[in-house]
This record gives C-alpha cells, structure tokens and sequence, in this order.
C-alpha cells in the first residue's frame, strides 16, 4: 500500500459509496473515465465489510479488473511523487501544479483545461461522488438530481459549445407548474398564468392590469423582492405565485430580500412556457455525473476526503490550490458565518408510471412544507436509455432551510449584511497565496451552471494562459 492510499484509508465508509459504485458500474462500460473514477470508489468499498449484495460473477471480474488497473494507476502517480518532493537544487517540486478542491463544475472545468495545458492535476472531494451538486444517480432507469433539479440553458455559445464536448444533450425544456391550494398556474408569468388569473385574452390586457396593480401599490423605485415583484407582475401573482414560495425558499420576507432574485425569472406576454430566456437548453444525456466524468477523464480524483481537515498535506501536493468550498469554511469561520440556505430531499420511489405529469410542480403558498416536487422521469421524457417507458417513477419533494454547520450549503443569500461580510473574506481570500477561490461557494455567488463554467473558462485563462 502506497502513503497516498495510506492517507485515503481513513476516510469515506459511508455506504454511499457502495451505491455509487454500483451506479458507476451501471454506467457505459467503455468509458476509461468511469472505469477510473470506479476504482478509487472501489477501493473504499472493499474497506466496507458490506458488499454489493446483488454482484454477479461478470461485476465481480470487472470488479477484479478495474481494482488491478487501479493499483497500477496509484502505484505510478505515488513513485512520481516521491521522486518528484526530493529536494532538487534550491526548489522542492511538488507532486502537482494544481489541487483542486471540489469535482463540481468548477472543479471539473479548471482542471481539464489545466490538463490540456500540460499540467499535473489532483481533484479531491469529500463527499463520495463527483459532479457536486450536479450529480445525478440511477435509480429505476432513472437519472435523479440527487442535489436539486439542475435544467442547464445559457446564452453563452462559447459554453454551450464546451458542454456540449462532453455530453450530448437533450431537448429539455424546463415548464414548471404552480400549485396554489389546488389551482394550477404556468410558469414563468406568461399569457397562460394571465388569462388563469385575470381571464385576460390579449397582451394588452394582461399589461393594463399589470399596471393597474402596480399603481394601486405606489411603486415607483422598487426596493426589495416584494416591490420589485409588485412591480413586475402586480399583486395578485405575487401574494399566489411568489410571497408563500420565496418566503419558504429564504426563510425571510420577502421585503428583507434583493429584488435580483425575483428578476431571474421572466415575465413575457406572450405564450411561453419556457421558464428560461436562454438561447440553448437541455439535459445531458446520461446524466450530469456522466458529463463530468467526461470532463475528468484520464485525472486524478480522490473522493471521501475533506480537504480542510488534511490542509497541510494537500497543500503540501500542489504548487496552487482550486478551493471551490464555502469561503467562510477556508478561514474557520474567523470573521464569522456567512449565511446560506439548504435544502433537504424526500426521495421516493413510487410504483406508477407518472405522479405529476411535469418534471416540477411549485407549491406556492406559504402553509404545504415542501417548496416543490421534482418528478425525475420527465427531464427525459419519462424514457430509459434505450427509449423504453419506465413503469416506476421517483419524487423528491423539496425542504428549504437555513444553512447551519454540518449541512450542505446551497444558496448563498447574498443580501447586503452577508455581502459585506463576504467582502472582508475576499480581502482575506487576495492576501492567500497560491489559492484561487471559484464557484458558487468560493465566490460566494448565485451562480447558475452556465455562468460557473463561464467563470472557471475565464480564470484557467488568466491563469494558464
Ligand atoms: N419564485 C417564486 N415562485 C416560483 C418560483 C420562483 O416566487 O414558483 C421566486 C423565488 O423567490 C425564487 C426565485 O423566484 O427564489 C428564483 O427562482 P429560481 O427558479 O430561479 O430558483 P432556483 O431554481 O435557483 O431554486
């Protein structure tokens, strides 16, 4: 056994990692990516005492043959390391040039252009699985968003073009629907929600009693989601489509939040479904965690191990540190937490083939505990792989809540108390040498997938050249 695999050993039992194993066994057979991303799973799960139940005599062969191929791969990268942190000359080398902290987008996209530019890359995560919160996992046939519905659209065509590098996407259009108190309602606000509404038929309508509403509040300049909201799309909609939602989804009211939050969604008049204002749109076909093992291909990850529990040794790897986890975590907290919000999933398996007819259904008033249902068989039209109908379908209902230390941090609330102090990080973030900060964590920003991508395409520029 290698230091490294030494290192790795006390880390990750969790019984994900079977399932992971599994799913990744699951996946396209050809795919060297998959086959080594498998290996390192692998080999924590033969830490496990609890096997895979179901294995076959076929999947224990593979098994066999991966863990081989992965013995030979570590071997390798350990012999270079040792060789490579004798002092030579003055300068120590490092094993890397770059550790990169996170297998999410971020991650993924830094390191495979820094991988293209000839340079030694170690990615790790500490949960047991790539992709972050992107990562999608098999289940009746199914891929499930296990982290949160993710439906990728952009302007961006240099991004679009990147994505679509690594995974083929489908035509995906996301259409989610408004559930108030049984009352069902389009969205984005568009002349279908209008004419349910109001009964309004034209687009002259629709605007008059916009306007009308608007009026009626006094709006001039607004101020906080709620005006802004008002503003938009007049009261109504707003106490039925908005306030019960964003107050669920922020734990906060909804005149103590941004106006840009609500600005991300847009108001058309005409009959448009389509909740985005994006140029391209899709899912990848596969799954996301397929997307990124593409991306990953042929670099180093570790999985199950956390990187600010071992700084000094991962540190000590690479000349240069991606750190995409939350900004606050990097300083242990010194300057105080910043705030986000969680969220938690109730997944199950149900044993019909359609529960909501729509990949999401909002439930938008303030009193159902669920922010939305995601029905995963619909980002892909309710078919496998192969084309075929799924007879089983999988929910997962959504629970917002305020971030505290231990959970998954999800959205940053980027109000102007938490904007503040993110500013004070960031100094802190500019005086640390040799780490670059990326992602929605370590920028502290709501990003979406294709402005994250767009921002790790920007920084492997200035860095790499
Ligand atoms: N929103 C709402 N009602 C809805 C959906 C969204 O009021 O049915 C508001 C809510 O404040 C939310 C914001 O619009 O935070 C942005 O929604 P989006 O769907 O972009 O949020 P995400 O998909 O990132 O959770």
């Amino acid at each position: 056994m290698t230091k490294h695999q030494g290192e790795n050993r006390r880390y990750g039992k969790s019984q994900n990692l079977i399932l992971t194993w599994c799913f990744f066994s699951y996946m396209d057979n050809g795919a060297k990516s998959v086959r080594f991303l498998s290996s390192f799973i692998i080999l924590q799960k033969f830490r496990n005492p609890h096997g895979c139940k179901s294995e076959t005599k076929r999947q224990k062969k593979k098994r066999d043959d991966i863990l081989a191929e992965f013995v030979y791969n570590r071997g390798s990268v350990s012999e270079m390391k040792t060789e490579k942190t004798k002092e030579t000359g003055e300068q120590k080398m490092k094993a890397y040039d770059y550790v990169v902290v996170g297998a999410g987008l971020y991650g993924a996209v830094f390191a495979r252009e820094a991988v293209k530019k000839g340079k030694k890359v170690l990615v790790i995560d500490k949960r047991p699985n790539i992709a972050g919160n992107v990562y999608t996992e098999q289940m009746e046939g199914i891929h499930v968003h296990k982290y949160g519905a993710h439906i990728f659209h952009t302007n961006n065509k240099k991004v679009w073009d990147y994505v679509t590098s690594f995974a083929e996407f489908n035509r995906f259009t996301n259409s989610p629907v408004a559930n108030y108190k049984g009352e069902l309602y389009s969205l984005p606000f568009n002349m279908y929600t209008f004419n349910k509404m109001w009964g309004v038929v034209t687009p002259e309508e629709a605007a008059a009693k916009i306007e009308e509403q608007r009026q009626a509040a006094g709006i001039t300049e607004p101020k906080n989601l709620e005006e802004q909201a008002i503003s938009l799309v007049g009261t109504d909609i707003y106490e039925k489509l908005i306030k019960g939602y964003t107050q669920k989804q922020w734990g906060r009211p909804c005149t103590e939040l941004p106006s840009f939050i609500i600005r991300r969604l847009p108001v058309r008049l005409t009959f448009d479904n389509n909740y985005f204002n994006a140029w391209y749109q899709g899912i990848p076909v596969g799954g996301y965690t397929k997307m990124v093992a593409n991306m990953l291909e042929g670099i180093e990850v570790e999985l199950g191990v956390d990187y600010l529990e071992k700084k000094e040794y991962y540190d000590s790897l690479g000349e240069k540190i991606v750190y995409t986890g939350p900004i606050d975590a990097y300083f242990a907290y010194e300057l105080g937490t910043l705030e986000y919000r969680s969220v938690r999933f109730e997944t199950e398996v149900l044993d019909k083939p359609n529960f909501q007819g729509n990949a999401a259904v909002n439930y938008t008033d303030a009193e159902t505990p669920w922010t939305r249902i995601i029905e995963h068989k619909w980002f892909e039209f309710g078919k496998d792989e192969n084309g075929q109908e799924l007879p089983k379908t999988v929910i997962s209902r959504e629970y917002s809540s305020e971030w505290k230390p231990g959970d998954e941090p999800y959205y940053p609330v980027n109000d102007e108390k938490n904007g503040k102090l993110y500013e004070e990080y960031k100094k802190l973030a500019e005086k640390e040498n040799d780490v670059i900060f990326g992602g929605r964590l370590g920028e502290y920003k709501y990003y979406d997938m294709d402005a994250v991508i767009a921002a790790a395409l920007d920084m492997s520029e200035r860095e790499l050249g």
